[in-house]
């Protein structure tokens, strides 16, 4: 049985507007990570607060463990939630920040200690109960909310961006803590992000979203390596996927996959051109290529390779040189509705 399941689920805002979410059709796995993924505006975080309780679908059903839970409150689902803001009580300390939900519930105390220090021990923070939240990093804090949210031993837990007020570096070092911890703990999490690393390094499935509607699910490897979509291909990679119109279909491939001829070639066949490189960009590791082929099938079309620096050499500015792409690594999108379509010949 799916731990959470939505059917048709959709939100509009406004009588007559497009949906803020439509007819999304999902089911969690048991223990899973699933993220969803997609841009500002892309109906992530109305998905969350609907499943959460927080927000009132406009139609479609809600399901936890198997029951419709749409008439059910947040607090009757079960369900833990970590915002992008896990605004702490400034005034309480972190062990009464974490036992405030215990509390609210009426546990009694010998069990709120019990609780608080298995939420804590989970999350190393027992050193820190007496202190306040002002007297905490910003990693600390996190997991002081994160201790708050599982303290009630949730069947789910929920998360919208709890990293993104995090540094960079910080986030790295939280995005593994948070993955490793869900994994031990074994609850099914379902995580909302706009950061494409962040989904492709934590996710056991991946939710891509683009204007309220579900446009792929999928492993992290499904999704990158056979997108559903041109939306799908382009969302993932940087630089996005190589997307060529022809007549009547768009010829696809990873930049990563376009490269000099005899480096790193993959078995098979595949297609050779003439690609002349107008600009590049050097990223330490890798070099990014800009350039426009010439002859055969794409002539004249723009595109990028993505390198390993150490086969720069001679690839300068102005320079035409035969690059090759294995047949196997593109992928054909119908030009009407975008979607994946069958390989066709391209010689
Ligand atoms: P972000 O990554 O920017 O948080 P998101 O993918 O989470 O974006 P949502 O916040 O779910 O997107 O918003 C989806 C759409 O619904 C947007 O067009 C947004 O403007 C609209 N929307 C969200 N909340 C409301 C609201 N309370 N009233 C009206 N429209 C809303």
């Amino acid at each position: 049985m799916a731990v959470v399941e939505t059917r048709r689920l959709t939100k509009v805002f406004k009588r007559g507007n497009v949906g803020a979410v439509v007819n999304v059709d999902l089911e969690t796995r048991e223990g899973e990570f699933l993220v969803l993924l997609g841009p500002s505006g892309s109906g992530k975080t109305t998905l969350l607060r609907m499943i959460a309780g927080l927000e009132d679908p406009t139609s479609g059903e809600i399901l936890i463990g198997g029951k419709v839970v749409n008439d059910l409150s947040p607090r009757e689902r079960r369900i833990a939630m970590v915002f992008q803001s896990y605004a702490l009580y400034p005034h309480l300390t972190v062990f009464n920040n974490i036992v405030f939900p215990l509390k609210a519930q009426g546990v009694d105390r010998a069990q709120r200690q019990k609780q608080a220090e298995w939420a804590a021990s989970l999350l190393g923070i027992g050193h820190l109960f007496s202190r306040k939240p002002r007297e905490l990093s910003g990693g600390e804090r996190q997991r002081v909310a994160v201790a708050r949210a599982i303290v009630r031993e949730p069947s789910v837990f929920l998360l919208d961006e709890p990293l993104s007020n995090l540094d960079a570096k910080l986030r790295a070092s939280a995005r593994e803590e948070l993955e490793q911890f869900q994994k031990r703990i074994g609850t099914t999490a379902i995580y909302v992000t706009h950061d494409q690393v962040e989904a492709m390094a934590m996710g056991d499935r991946v939710v891509v979203m683009s204007q309220g509607a579900v446009r792929q699910i999928g492993t992290p490897a499904d999704v990158y390596d056979d997108p559903a979509d041109t939306f799908v291909a382009t969302f993932l990679g940087s630089p996005p996927m190589n997307l060529v119109p022809l007549a009547d279909v768009i010829v696809g491939f990873r930049p990563e996959h376009f490269l000099p001829a005899g480096v790193a070639e993959r078995g098979g066949a595949h297609l050779s051109y003439r690609f002349q490189i107008s600009h590049s960009e050097y990223l330490g590791a890798e070099l990014i290529l800009y350039g426009t082929i010439q002859g055969g099938a794409l002539h004249q079309k723009k595109v990028i390779s993505r390198i390993p620096s150490t086969h720069s050499a001679g690839l300068t500015d102005g320079s035409a040189h035969t690059f090759a792409v294995a047949e196997s690594d593109v992928k054909f999108f119908d030009k009407q509705t975008e979607k994946r379509t069958a390989p066709r010949s391209l010689s």
